[in-house]
């Protein structure tokens, strides 16, 4: 067991994770692990070697060779994959929805696992994820787990997109948002869930400062 300090937050797409998590582990100087892009370089890698995402052999396959690692610069994550920057390629609508179905198989979550509880045991962080409280992190002094109504994550989602210069329609993001809600809570391993223990966040009324100050206050009351 490690004496650094782990903070886990996972919840839906779209909830704020990554902005309010980013936001908070640089006003306590811990490390942010975003486990999403990792699961979004197994689904880029996967699309590269033209394997279907819902089929576990073709996906089990596109492991083979494949180099995932993480490195921090000037405090944001970068990934890579087999040494290439990947960090923008992996935000593509079609690369989401990858994700989220290669997230369900055990072997790519199995793959995933030692590089994930290996940072934590090395740095101060908060992690964010879906199964980080149950599975990857479930000695964390903090959980939290921070959703927000799917029209409101999808309003963002479109909202994130536009920035990035990606043009999308809100019944489809939204729908999106419901799809990859139900594959992520109802699939057999590791589902998104809070644990007994989580400290739950609504962000749907809150604005952003709102949300992050809500999550800095609840990781300095609990992180002892
Ligand atoms: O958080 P993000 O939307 O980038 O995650 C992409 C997909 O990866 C999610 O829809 C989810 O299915 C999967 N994921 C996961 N476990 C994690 C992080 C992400 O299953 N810890």
């Amino acid at each position: 067991m490690s004496n650094t300090i782990k903070v886990a937050i996972d919840g839906p797409s779209g909830a704020g994770k990554s902005t309010i998590a980013k936001a908070a582990s640089a006003a306590l100087g811990f490390v942010y692990v975003d486990t999403g892009a990792l699961y979004r370089t197994v689904a880029l890698n996967a699309s590269l070697k033209n394997a279907d995402f819902k089929n576990s052999e073709q996906v089990i396959a596109s492991l083979e060779g494949l180099d995932v690692s993480l490195g921090f610069v000037d405090g944001a994550q970068h990934v890579y994959l087999n040494g290439e920057d990947v960090s923008d390629k992996i935000r593509a609508p079609e690369i989401s929805m990858g994700a989220s179905a290669v997230s369900a198989i055990p072997a790519v979550r199995k793959f995933l696992f030692n590089l994930q509880r290996d940072i934590a045991d090395k740095n101060n962080c908060i992690m964010d994820g879906r199964d980080i409280g149950t599975v990857v992190l479930p000695d964390a002094q903090v959980k939290i787990f921070l959703t927000a109504s799917p029209e409101i994550r999808a309003e963002r989602r479109c909202k994130e997109l536009l920035e990035k210069g990606i043009q999308t329609n809100f019944e489809e993001v939204l729908a999106d948002v419901k799809e990859r809600d139900y594959n992520d809570s109802h699939r057999e391993i590791a589902p998104l869930k809070a644990t007994e223990e989580s400290i739950i966040v609504d962000t749907s009324a809150l604005d952003l400062e709102q949300s992050i100050e809500a999550i800095i206050n609840a990781i300095k009351e609990n992180m002892h």
